[in-house]
């Protein structure tokens, strides 16, 4: 083991040992926030597009649309009902189109060069940004919407991501994020065999070490709500009265929370 790293999430340096996680040490800083020790991580997607053929299984175009996506765009029209929608990380497009379907005008940003070239190609309906941040011609305090969907556990620098979406959100503006949830009992269960410790999982959260590092970045929560699986079966619809039973139980393995930026 190395030397105690300092929390990305609040720069203390009395952390824990949690363990070796494949490729990198995981600790825990006294704030709750578990995290790779980014001295030892390495980005196993820094030399290959994500969504290459040879990493995923290739998509049929048009895309879509599936249940998981609708449930996703659910948690946002609970609060906003229309307007400006980025999905941060949108990878191949699915969740924008569902939040098009709604009536969103979407965009998606993604750092995948191939995603963001078949969507533009067969998904001209929504707005199509390659990268890793919101880019200037975006306006500060210009969008309704931003959400991120498995996205925040792989950010070297949550903080900085954050405070950049609190910028271009408008106040009141909404920000629903998603991740595996590190306070499931599933976790607790299975220790570093867990499913969601991957290589490529930088940052691990609990409703509240989430809620703390998003409220920090000057958002206020206004929603928790807990998934049994990334992915909804709907082909075992009748499975979802007991997954939401299991979740209610502590065993929601996926975690998803909604803030608002405050009113200026
Ligand atoms: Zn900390």
């Amino acid at each position: 083991m190395s030397a105690a790293p300092k929390c990305p999430a609040c720069d203390a340096s009395a952390v824990a040992e949690v363990g070796r996680a494949g490729v990198c040490d995981l600790w825990r800083c006294s704030c709750g926030f578990v995290f790779a020790d980014r001295a030892t991580w390495r980005d196993p997607y820094s030399n290959r597009d994500y969504y290459d053929p040879a990493n995923q299984p290739a998509e049929e175009y048009p895309l879509r649309i599936t249940t998981t996506e609708r449930d996703r765009i659910a948690s946002v029209r609970r609060f906003v009902q229309s307007g400006r929608l980025l999905d941060f990380g949108g990878g191949i497009g699915k969740t924008a189109l569902a939040g098009h379907a709604a009536g969103f005008s979407a965009i998606v940003l993604e750092d995948s060069h191939k995603a963001v070239s078949d969507g533009k190609a067969h998904h001209p309906e929504i707005e199509w940004l390659e990268g890793k941040t919101i880019p200037d011609s975006i306006e500060d305090s210009s969008l309704d919407v931003i959400t991120l969907f498995h996205v925040l556990e792989h950010l070297p620098d949550p903080r900085a991501a954050l405070s950049q979406l609190h910028r271009k959100l408008r106040p009141g503006g909404l920000l629903v994020v998603e991740v595996p949830n590190w306070g499931s009992h599933m976790r607790w269960l299975h220790g570093l065999r867990w499913q969601f410790v991957l290589d490529h999982h930088l940052n691990h959260f609990t409703a509240a070490s989430l809620t703390s590092l998003v409220e920090k970045a000057g958002f206020s929560r206004c929603a928790v709500e807990f998934r049994r699986t990334f992915a909804i079966n709907e082909a075992q619809m009748w499975k979802e009265p007991l997954k939401k039973l299991l979740c209610f139980l502590g065993f929601g393995d996926i975690l998803r929370c909604a803030f608002r930026k405050s009113a200026a």
